[in-house]
């Protein structure tokens, strides 16, 4: 057995004839948190994408926890109950109560009774910060706070790996330290994550390792402190000078 979580090989995607994957090799560790950083795009959300079959590779192999999804065989609704994911827009449902959010897909799924989802549901909402909010509506929180909520939804299914594209780039700044926080909590826990963000404060801090990708590439890659204080590529260079 691999200890990989994440085991993308020769990755191409193609929109038409623009292609924007031009052939990533991308592996997670078990309990490894990397951070994925680059220019706008560059591919970082389409490879993100990919890894949960949100969007269908061109070519190229991607394995999940040993499954390769782009295998017919492979149930693709079971390999994404492992995939937590969460987005830049929370996409909550703004009809549910935030404990309905995060108890529709356990219940719906048949992971837990409704009890079983409550209780989960109240200590994911105690974990995010957000006890009192159970039964709050969504349209009633702030940003930052419906930003938890979504995190503590996907981890209600109780996955393996956290995908996160640019969690904190909607946020006003006073909100985005809180959901920050939990994702660093999360990390410490031993979560694999894989994270798309612009906070290069985050990525110093928690990060095992980053990858700077440009223009459908996979550029340069390496401990926090090395692509930070001794980037190799020009292009990487470039793109940090630009945003610390
Ligand atoms: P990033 O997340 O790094 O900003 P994206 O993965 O969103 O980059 O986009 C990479 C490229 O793919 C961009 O040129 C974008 O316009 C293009 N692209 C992304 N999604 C689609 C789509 N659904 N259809 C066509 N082109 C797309
Ligand atoms: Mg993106």
């Amino acid at each position: 057995m691999t200890d990989l979580k994440v085991d993308v090989t020769n990755l191409k995607k193609n929109y038409g004839s623009n292609q924007v994957l031009k052939g990533i090799d991308f592996k997670v560790a078990n309990n490894e948190v990397v951070v994925l950083i680059g220019p706008s795009g560059s591919g970082k959300s389409t490879l993100l994408r990919c890894l949960n079959k949100l969007e269908e590779p061109t070519s190229g192999s991607i394995v999940i926890d040993g499954h390769d999804i782009s295998d017919p065989k492979t149930n693709i609704d079971k390999a994404r109950e492992n995939i937590g994911m969460v987005f830049q827009h929370f996409n909550l449902f703004n009809n549910l109560s935030v404990g309905e959010n995060i108890m529709l897909a356990p219940v719906e799924l048949g992971k837990a009774n409704k009890d079983e989802a409550m209780t989960t549901a109240k200590q994911l909402l105690e974990t995010v910060g957000l006890a009192d909010k159970f039964d709050a509506m969504p349209a009633s929180l702030s940003g930052g706070q419906k930003q938890r909520v979504a995190i503590a939804r996907a981890l209600a299914m109780n996955p393996d790996i956290m995908l996160f594209d640019e969690p904190t780039s909607a946020l006003d700044p006073e909100m985005v330290g809180d959901v920050l926080e939990v994702m660093k909590d999360l990390a410490k826990d031993g979560m694999t994550m894989v994270v798309v963000t612009h906070e290069m404060g985050f990525a110093k801090e928690v990060a095992d390792r980053v990858v700077f990708m440009a223009e459908g590439h996979v550029v340069e890659e390496g401990r926090p402190e090395a692509i930070f204080e001794d980037p190799q590529n020009e292009r990487t260079k470039a793109f940090l000078e630009k945003v610390i």
